[in-house]
């Protein structure tokens, strides 16, 4: 079955669960009618129906491949990047100023998850592009914004982001690349990056890298890294591409999979590149695209979650293997039952995390409201990690579902796992967003995580009349994600680090408790989405009771199995 992007899980998520008529009641976001959000949803479905997934085995069949120092991407995915590009896809959510639309992120969030679920090679590009103009938005000078955002927005040129070095991956403060001021507005950047996404393209006029580098006089970690603006070609005085950059790309890596989108090793040698933001301020900077690009690659994860589903359930209806209880397919078999259910009751939760967390950006956005902050800084590592989860948790169910032919690679399965994998690992890891949500999100002693459960346990109060069999252990298990927040926040760090994975996912799965709770009455327990929110009630929810016990553990009995007892 070809794959049919979520258009209407998106509309139904912002009419009745994540609350998007707040985000559009707003001045900064009243463009956003009802009418306009489900005609581009429709119109961005129709393009990754009809234009993205198409490509989708492609990239990867056929690599990206570097001939004589130059990026050969994977048939038609040049075509597909002008459809993207030309459909204003990548600026959705850019300021009008420099051509953009200025939708909300919520829109654009939804959008780059249909647009990857049909490519996810492909979608990264733009998912990079997309970063790096809110970055130059918020940071650079007026004449790198003025320069760059227009041909970024329009597609015409890509952008990337260049952190990682062999020593610095997820200690980004190691990395040693050199920036030194050439006297004249320009730095000279000079060292070696690693595993850079898109680093270089056959379909765009000019590639636009970001990169972290330190000046001769920085402090040693994050407090002493500055961001640059490096092009491929360096524009000339009408903005137009001139010369070649002292920058190159190396070499390619060969990958479990993600094969259409090149990954580089990148040499820059005495580079030109400009300043932005602050000497030294390059951190900061850089988490701007960051935060935009966490939520960006959760969402990667829950846009394979969904193609593998879909793939599931079509081979689940067509293959016949015994006596099933119901029907003549493997559908009918309550174990496969189970595994759908379960699969696709995950995908709900994980893209309506990511909704909401979108939508309390786009009230940041909107309103600048402290608790909206908050709100949206508590999501993130929380979309990033659980989407990716589900990506790959649903993926290899998908896999299982298939038996024997999820193993072989022509039925396109096992594609959807060796793509996914990576989410769970780039834009941070899962292990470093968890230590993100336990530590820096817990600085306010846990004043957003309780803002949020009190919402929670308000929600379940009011449902416990109508629906008391699913608003009773939503409301059991709030308590104990504060109960479990309560002991965190009293713990050292190592201790709280100790179950910081354990404890996303438990603040995952009451999340989605809610949310499934807020879908099931608005459409009543007699319909799809009211059964599908039972399923996961009954079946997923409880996985929070065992959460809450590894979450509380602290670090001791880890440490306590020593290096030894490790090797023995
Ligand atoms: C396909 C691909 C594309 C990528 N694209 C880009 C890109 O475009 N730009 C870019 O800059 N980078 C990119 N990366 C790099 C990616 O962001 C890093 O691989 C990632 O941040 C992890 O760094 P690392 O590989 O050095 O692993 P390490 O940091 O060595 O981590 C190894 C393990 O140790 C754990 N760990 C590390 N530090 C801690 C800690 N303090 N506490 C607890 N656990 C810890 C990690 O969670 C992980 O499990 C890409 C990587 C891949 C594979």
């Amino acid at each position: 079955m070809p794959y049919r992007a979520p258009a209407a899980d998106y509309q139904f998520l912002f009419d009745y669960v994540v609350g998007f008529d707040n985000v559009a009641a707003t001045e900064r976001f009243e463009e956003a009618t009802p009418d306009m959000v489900s005609a581009i949803l429709e119109e961005a479905a129709r393009m990754s129906n009809e234009v993205l997934a198409p490509l989708n085995r492609n990239g990867d069949l056929h690599p990206a491949r570097l001939e004589n120092g130059v990026v050969r991407t994977s048939p038609g995915f040049g075509d597909g990047y002008r459809a993207i590009a030309d459909g204003g896809w990548i600026g959705m959510a850019a300021s009008p100023e420099y051509g953009g639309m200025g939708l909300p992120f919520s829109i654009q969030n939804a959008v780059n998850e249909m647009m990857g679920g049909s490519c996810l090679a492909l979608q990264l590009n733009p998912l990079m592009s997309q970063g790096q103009i809110e970055a130059l938005d918020h940071h650079a000078s007026d004449a790198i914004k003025d320069l760059y955002l227009p041909k970024l927005i329009s597609g015409e040129w890509c952008g990337t982001m260049n952190l990682t070095e062999p020593q610095a991956g997820s200690d980004v403060g190691a990395l040693k690349s050199k920036a030194v001021d050439n006297g004249d507005g320009t730095y000279a950047i000079s060292g070696q990056k690693i595993f850079i996404s898109w680093a270089d393209n056959d379909f765009s006029e000019n590639v636009c890298h970001l990169v972290l580098a330190r000046l001769p006089d920085s402090v040693p970690g994050t407090k002493g890294i500055s961001l640059f603006m490096v092009p491929k070609l360096i524009p000339d005085e009408n903005g137009k591409p001139g010369v070649a950059n002292t920058l190159k790309v190396v070499s390619l890596e060969h990958k479990m999979g993600l094969h259409g989108s090149p990954t580089a090793v990148m040499q820059y040698d005495g580079a030109t590149g400009w300043l932005v933001g602050k000497p030294n301020g390059g951190m900061a900077a850089m988490f701007t695209m960051m935060n935009n690009a966490r939520v960006g690659v959760g969402g990667q994860g829950i846009a394979v979650a969904e193609a593998a589903y879909q793939h599931a359930l079509a081979y689940a209806q067509e293959r016949k293997q015994g006596k099933a209880a119901q029907g003549e397919t493997i559908l009918g078999h309550a174990d496969v039952r189970r595994m759908l259910a379960q699969m696709k009751a995950d995908v709900f939760v994980a893209r309506a995390i990511a909704a909401a967390c979108a939508a309390a950006i786009d009230m940041q956005t909107a309103t600048g409201a402290p608790e909206w902050t908050a709100r949206a800084a508590l999501l993130t590592p929380i979309a990033k990690a659980f989407g990716t989860d589900t990506g790959i948790d649903v993926a290899q169910q998908g896999i299982q579902v298939h038996g024997g032919m999820g193993f072989i690679e022509e039925t396109g399965a096992a594609q959807f796992l060796r793509d996914v994998r990576v989410t769970a690992i780039y834009e941070g890891t899962n292990g470093i967003q968890a230590m993100d949500l336990v530590a820096r999100k817990m600085m306010d002693g846990g004043e957003a995580a309780y803002a949020l459960i009190d919402e929670i346990e308000a929600y379940a109060e009011t449902c416990k009349a109508t629906i008391p069999n699913l608003a009773g252990p939503v409301f059991t298990a709030a308590e104990t994600l504060r109960e479990t927040t309560e002991w965190l926040v009293e713990q050292d760090m190592n201790d709280r680090f100790a179950g910081a994975v354990p404890y996303l996912r438990l603040f995952a799965r009451v999340l989605g408790a809610y949310y499934h709770l807020c879908a099931a009455n608005a459409s009543g327990l007699d319909s799809a989405r009211g059964r599908l929110a039972k399923v996961y009630i009954l079946r997923l929810l409880p996985e929070h009771v065992g959460l809450a016990v590894h979450a509380r553990l602290g670090a001791s009995d880890l440490y306590a199995l020593c290096d030894e007892d490790l090797s023995a």
